[in-house]
């Protein structure tokens, strides 16, 4: 398992949030303490038998398998593994597979790369795996009968219409059934009949008996399991009921012996129905006391992007984007084709932070903290992005035909005399790719790059000066002119005697290498695509993506697979991770500019 990197910028002490607050006040009470643990999950009886938990507190991340994880998951992951490392205690990772139609174990291994790749590990001694919410079926059904013996819940087998109606609303108390007076014994008969496949699907649900005139409509005798002929990925046809999530959740939680249950705040009107099955089933003694409590938080909205995994998945379905992993996706895999660190994305989530109520988190803070964590490690390299060919015509008379010279630069720009500082080897030869828009014949205010008559520097080589330029026909320009300044290569005595405008970033035309380099941009114009029921299928930048052919220095061309770069002047760029070749076939992904251009 890997070991978490700290990450360079995390700061010294945390900042409190509602949910350390709340876990540091359970951990001074004790209110977990007597809790014990048999080294899996399971009933009351099971965990009885175990040791007093080692671990201090128990919080769970609970993915459903049914679609990429996206940047809203990571600040989950980020919170739930976060808190149990910080306070000595175990993050369970935890497939919600109980609903049977739509999990993948394509979708389950793809959550499990991306915890890891997070920087974060479930294991815990004895056990290294992941849980799965349908290994507890049968405890749930055992649930459901422990409830109707104690009177706690009904076969209803009113129509779906007739149970909406008799639901009432928020101004309406609800009508009771005709069915929730039946008897004991009719109930249990009855829900080994739904369980044994005696009645359709839809034909009867099974429903808590709560208050069908309670203010908070999820009291009004929820329904608990339902029949559902479907094959499990797991269970196969074993089941043709499954419970509701809003049974099987606590239910699965305290299996587990989690402490804090933290969702977000969709749920918090969930709540009191959690407290309640847990009472019940305590009360029952399938479970052991204290409980698992549920703790809300505002879920991420990021700007510019959609965070639903049916919405990302419609996406990829309708070809919009190239797949789950598409470098615009603000999918886990998306964002590591893009160039995004688990660093970046843990100081994110620390940023952003823990909050009770929900706002719209700007993407410039995404943004910013890629930037901040490649800043001090992505190594620097020149790429032309829009090249034209700039010939030294002085060349063969200052050297020799044919003569490369060779130059280097630091691959870092931070060095200190502790540090061995990589360099970067490239050539100069008699012609070299600079970038179309270093070249005016009449220069715009305050422009200092290339025109004739003006000296700039080729960055980490010589000082030029520029002389004319070729056009061809309809007056794009072919070649730029200059001519090379001798002894005024950088980082020889006196280079600096000739004054230069600029320096400009160049690749020889002899080292080059022809890389394809795609330019990303936002996928929606609109900030925020789907809010308010919004068509965001409408609104998709027609400009996410722009594939260039590039210029690069060797360096550049020979990155190692997912490697992250700086490209002088231009921004940070990762070789893509699926078509990238080494020396062959570069290819980079643009994952963000140097500076905060976003919404400018
Ligand atoms: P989606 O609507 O995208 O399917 P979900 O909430 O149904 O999201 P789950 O797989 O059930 O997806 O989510 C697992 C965990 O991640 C849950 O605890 C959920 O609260 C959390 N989560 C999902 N989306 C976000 C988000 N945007 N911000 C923070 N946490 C999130
Ligand atoms: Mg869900």
């Amino acid at each position: 398992m890997t070991k978490p990197a700290t990450p360079a910028t995390e700061p010294d002490h945390k900042t409190s949030n509602f949910l350390r607050q709340i876990i540091e006040n359970d951990l001074y009470k004790g209110t977990y303490a007597s809790r014990r643990w048999a080294g899996s999950p399971g009933d009351a009886a099971h965990h009885a038998s175990g040791q007093p938990d080692p671990a201090k507190i128990r919080t769970r991340f609970p993915p459903e398998p049914n679609g990429y994880l996206h940047v809203g998951h990571a600040k989950s992951i980020c919170i739930n593994f976060g808190l149990a490392q910080e306070y000595g205690g175990v993050c369970h990772l935890r497939f919600d597979d109980t609903n049977p139609e739509k999990e993948d174990t394509e979708y389950v291994n793809s959550i499990i790369d991306a915890v890891k790749w997070l920087g974060f590990s479930w294991s815990q001694p004895g056990n290294d795996k992941a849980y799965q919410a349908s290994d507890y079926f049968d405890f749930m059904y055992r649930a459901a009968e422990a409830l109707i013996e104690a009177g706690y819940a009904y076969v209803d087998e009113q129509t779906a219409e007739e149970m909406r109606t008799n639901r009432g609303d928020f101004g309406k108390p609800g009508v009771n059934s005709p069915f929730r007076t039946r008897t004991v014994e009719e109930n249990l008969a009855r829900l080994r009949e739904m369980r044994d496949g005696k009645l359709d699907d839809g034909a009867a649900v099974l429903r808590a008996k709560i208050d069908m005139a309670s203010p908070n409509i999820n009291l009004r005798d929820p329904a608990i399991y339902r029949i559902r002929r479907a094959t499990h990925h797991n269970t196969g046809d074993t089941w043709c009921i499954y419970p509701m999530y809003t049974f099987a959740h606590p239910i699965e939680d305290a299996l587990e012996q989690i402490t804090h249950s933290i969702c977000t705040l969709e749920f918090e009107d969930q709540r009191p129905f959690y407290d309640w099955l847990m009472e019940r089933l305590c009360e029952c003694k399938l479970l052991a006391a204290p409980s698992p409590k549920q703790y809300e938080f505002a879920r991420l909205n990021l700007t510019y992007v959609i965070t639903s995994k049916r919405k990302l998945a419609q996406l990829v379905a309708e070809g919009k984007v190239n797949g789950w992993d598409d470098p615009r996706m603000p999918t886990i895999v998306g964002l590591r084709r893009r160039g995004y660190t688990p660093e970046s994305l843990r100081l994110f989530a620390d940023r952003i932070g823990v909050t009770k109520s929900d706002s719209w988190i700007d993407y410039s803070t995404l943004e910013g903290c890629l930037r901040e964590d490649l800043e001090e490690k992505a190594h620097r390299g020149m790429a032309v992005l829009n090249p034209v060919k700039l010939v030294l015509t002085n060349w063969d008379e200052v050297f020799s035909p044919g003569h490369l010279e060779a130059c280097s630069q630091p691959a870092l720009p931070h060095s200190d005399e502790s540090t061995l500082v990589p360099e970067r080897h490239f050539t100069l030869g008699k012609e070299v790719w600079i970038e179309r828009d270093d070249y005016e014949d009449v220069p715009p205010k305050g422009y200092k790059r290339l025109f004739p008559g003006n000296k700039v520097r080729l960055k980490g080589g010589y000082v030029i000066e520029c002389t004319s330029a070729h056009r061809d026909a309809s007056g794009t320009i072919t070649e730029v002119l200059a001519t090379l300044i001798p002894d005024t290569k950088s980082g020889t005595p006196g280079s600096n005697s000739v004054k230069a405008s600029a320096a400009i970033t160049w690749v020889g035309v002899a080292d080059g290498v022809q890389a394809e380099v795609r330019m990303y941009d936002r996928l929606f114009l609109d900030p925020q695509p789907d809010a308010g029921g919004k068509d965001f299928l409408e609104n998709l930048n027609p400009n996410s993506l722009k594939v260039i052919t590039a210029f690069v220095e060797p360096s550049l061309a020979n990155a190692a697979v997912d490697q992250k770069f700086q490209f002088e002047r231009h921004g940070y760029f990762v070789a893509d991770r699926l078509d990238h070749v080494a020396g062959l076939n570069p290819v980079f992904n643009f994952a963000v500019g140097l500076k905060d251009s976003w919404g400018k």
